[in-house]
């Protein structure tokens, strides 16, 4: 019998309808923070389906609902089985650390990835491996040319031959279309290093959403997927790697041994199974959004693009348009909205109407204002002469 999350708190609030008076300050805050799509947080439905979840010991026994949650995705991925683990992160290193057995070897990724970029230099530490990041020529995502141009080949002792070819959709916002991953599919099964391929998929719903593929199609060209099940769903944790069973198995060793083992995250993949259902059938609404403000923004306020807007993100060229990017921050959030400093704006099925208005809105006061010679610079070191005070 389901536990009505109600009746375990003192008031329930028939307006909004969530009842826990943190959750609502957060769910308001979420509704106009545009800094990325984790900001999202649970719904009462996302609640419920937290407190009625097993709470066996996934170490010792293994959980129903991790299995469950396990099970959905493989299947939705199209793979013969998944594994939960905590972090995006840590997703991408459990599964590039299964691939790779004996250095010297490396892994082949676009210079911008996550991998390499944003995970604290893990690839050097728990897997020994170099990364050969590459330059895409068409500026938006890398293409079999490029990844032919930059493989390294087994068999010189200078140098470490790529063993992995890691792709990552949504980049940026941006989509690596189905036919390149299939291109460079084809070409990794007939190279002699015989390398494995990895996606971090941390967006991949999104750009299967917005590509109008499906998501086994893409995952087919993978021998490992990373999903994010947390980002834009509102789940408070989350991510998942999909494979074959060996492969799953074998992660299973590593997700131990970088403490990734988990005692009751029963609650956790509860939550993830409610929040994807809720939130995977609003993606397209979310990027159909997205695109109307991009183009208010380009079309009527004729700003810059710094990648098109192709899902969830509008990333502004505000050097272009001569907006410091601490005054965009600045300015935004006396509109009541939260940015982050480099003009990327991340939309998620949480921000309400009233957000993408105070939005658009802040952001013409700012085009208005950087027509008025030198206004902007003096606003901008008004403001770090204000936030070194509150520093110190
Ligand atoms: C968010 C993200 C990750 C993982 O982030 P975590 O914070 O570790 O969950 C990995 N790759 C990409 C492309 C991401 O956007």
């Amino acid at each position: 019998m389901p536990i009505p999350v109600e009746s375990l708190t003192h008031s329930s609030d028939e307006y909004i309808h969530i009842p826990l008076s943190s959750l609502k300050k957060a769910t308001i805050r979420s509704s106009s923070d545009f800094r990325s799509d984790v900001v999202t947080v649970p719904t009462p439905e996302v609640l419920e389906a937290m407190v009625n979840a097993t709470f066996h010991d996934e170490i010792y026994e293994g959980d129903a609902t991790i299995a469950a949650l396990e099970s959905k995705m493989a299947k939705m991925a199209g793979k013969e089985a998944a594994m939960w683990v905590v972090s995006g992160t840590q997703a991408n290193q459990i599964s590039l650390r299964t691939h790779l057995h004996q250095p010297p070897h490396s892994i082949l990724c676009d210079h911008r990835a996550h991998i390499y970029c944003w995970e604290s230099g893990a690839i050097s530490v728990l897997s020994q491996a170099q990364c050969t990041p590459v330059i895409p020529r068409n500026r938006r995502h890398l293409t079999v040319h490029d990844i032919a141009h930059s493989m390294i080949p087994d068999g010189n002792i200078h140098f470490a031959p790529t063993k992995v070819i890691s792709l990552e959709n949504t980049l940026s916002g941006t989509i690596l279309p189905l036919a390149e991953a299939q291109r460079i599919r084809q070409y990794a099964l007939n190279h002699p290093n015989k390398p494995k391929m990895h996606l971090d998929g941390a967006r991949l719903f999104d750009a299967v959403v917005a590509e109008g593929v499906s998501l086994t199609d893409y995952c087919d060209n993978f021998d490992s997927v990373s999903l994010c099940i947390q980002k834009g769903t509102g789940a408070p944790v989350g991510s998942m790697i999909v494979g074959d069973k060996p492969f799953i198995d074998r992660a299973k060793w590593y997700r131990k041994m970088f403490g990734g083992g988990a005692r009751q995250p029963g609650m956790l993949a509860a939550a993830g199974i409610a929040a994807l259902d809720q939130a995977l059938p609003l993606i397209a609404l979310t990027q159909h959004k997205a695109k109307l403000v991009s183009e208010y923004l380009t079309m009527e306020l004729g700003l810059k693009l710094s990648v098109p807007t192709e899902t969830n993100m509008i990333v502004l060229d505000l050097e272009e348009a001569g907006i410091p990017p601490r005054v965009f921050r600045h300015r935004l959030f006396q509109f009541g909205v939260r940015v982050f400093d480099q003009g990327r704006l991340v939309f998620h099925n949480q921000i309400s109407d009233q957000g993408v208005s105070a939005l658009c809105q802040g952001v013409k006061s700012l085009v208005i204002d950087a027509r008025i010679p030198n206004k902007l610079d003096q606003l901008d070191q008004e403001i770090e002469y204000t936030e070194s005070l509150s520093q110190n």
